[in-house]
């Protein structure tokens, strides 16, 4: 890496956030940094908070539970991987908001743990916009019984929307799908009388192209955190 302390990692990210604002007339303040710390220590998650992170994601709940009692209290947690329903309780005590909600049963499981603890739980759907198989998330077709749903679930505050767009090397290649997200929110927010403001989209290689196209949280790792362990899997196949 080219930039070798966080705190200038931080920085060089900050300025791409920055210069991405300024080509599309925003402000840098309607994009918050999801610092993604997957796979990363309470040692580096504490290196972050000393640079003034406050705003942390984990992609499993296990990891989380285990890590997040290690790091400073003062720091707000969100769920930005896929959940399974087994966990939805421990994520609804861990997590500050769950970016992940791709089915009618997992939002009713969320509505219900939170209502057990006392809370509401702000989440965002997780919208497949390309249709591509491998992906989570629910396809737009899907939605409305989910919107419609929600309006009545009284522990669940339904803030808005993320994706995640297929790989691809080039970064324009994703800008028809944030800019689909957008659309999806602004056409929902018309037929079924919501106020869905956020839009999480962008990570590392593409959040320039996300933030042009309207993102509200953008998801980044890699840039702050530096490359992660591959997973074993991916490994073993190579
Ligand atoms: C890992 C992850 C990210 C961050 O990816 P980088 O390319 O390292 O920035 C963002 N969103 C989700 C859902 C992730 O799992």
């Amino acid at each position: 890496m080219a930039n070798d302390t966080f705190q200038e990692r931080l920085e060089a990210v900050q300025a791409r956030v920055k210069q991405a604002c300024a080509r599309c007339g925003r402000s840098p303040a309607e994009v918050r940094l999801v610092a993604v710390s997957k796979t990363m220590g309470p040692e580096q998650i504490r290196e972050a908070a000393a640079c003034g992170l406050t705003l942390f994601g984990e992609n499993k709940v296990q990891e989380a539970y285990a890590k997040i009692p290690e790091c400073p209290g003062c720091l707000a947690w969100h769920m930005i991987g896929h959940l399974q329903r087994n966990k939805v309780a421990v994520a609804v005590e861990l997590f500050d908001m769950i970016h992940s909600v791709d089915s009618l049963r997992l939002l009713e499981a969320v509505d219900r743990a939170a209502g057990e603890a006392g809370k509401t739980m702000p989440v965002l759907l997780e919208v497949n916009v390309s249709g591509e198989r491998s992906k989570f998330g629910l396809t737009p077709d899907a939605a409305p019984e989910l919107l419609a749903a929600a309006n009545l679930l009284s522990h669940i505050q339904l803030a808005g929307l993320m994706t995640m767009p297929p790989f691809a090397e080039e970064p324009e290649k994703a800008r028809p799908y944030f800019r689909r997200l957008r659309e999806l929110r602004d056409q929902w927010n018309a037929e079924h009388r919501l106020a869905l403001s956020e839009l999480s989209m962008g990570m590392t290689h593409d959040f320039e192209v996300a933030i042009e196209e309207g993102s509200t949280m953008i998801r980044v790792g890699t840039a702050l955190f530096g490359s992660r362990p591959k997973p074993a899997v991916q490994q073993e196949m190579e």
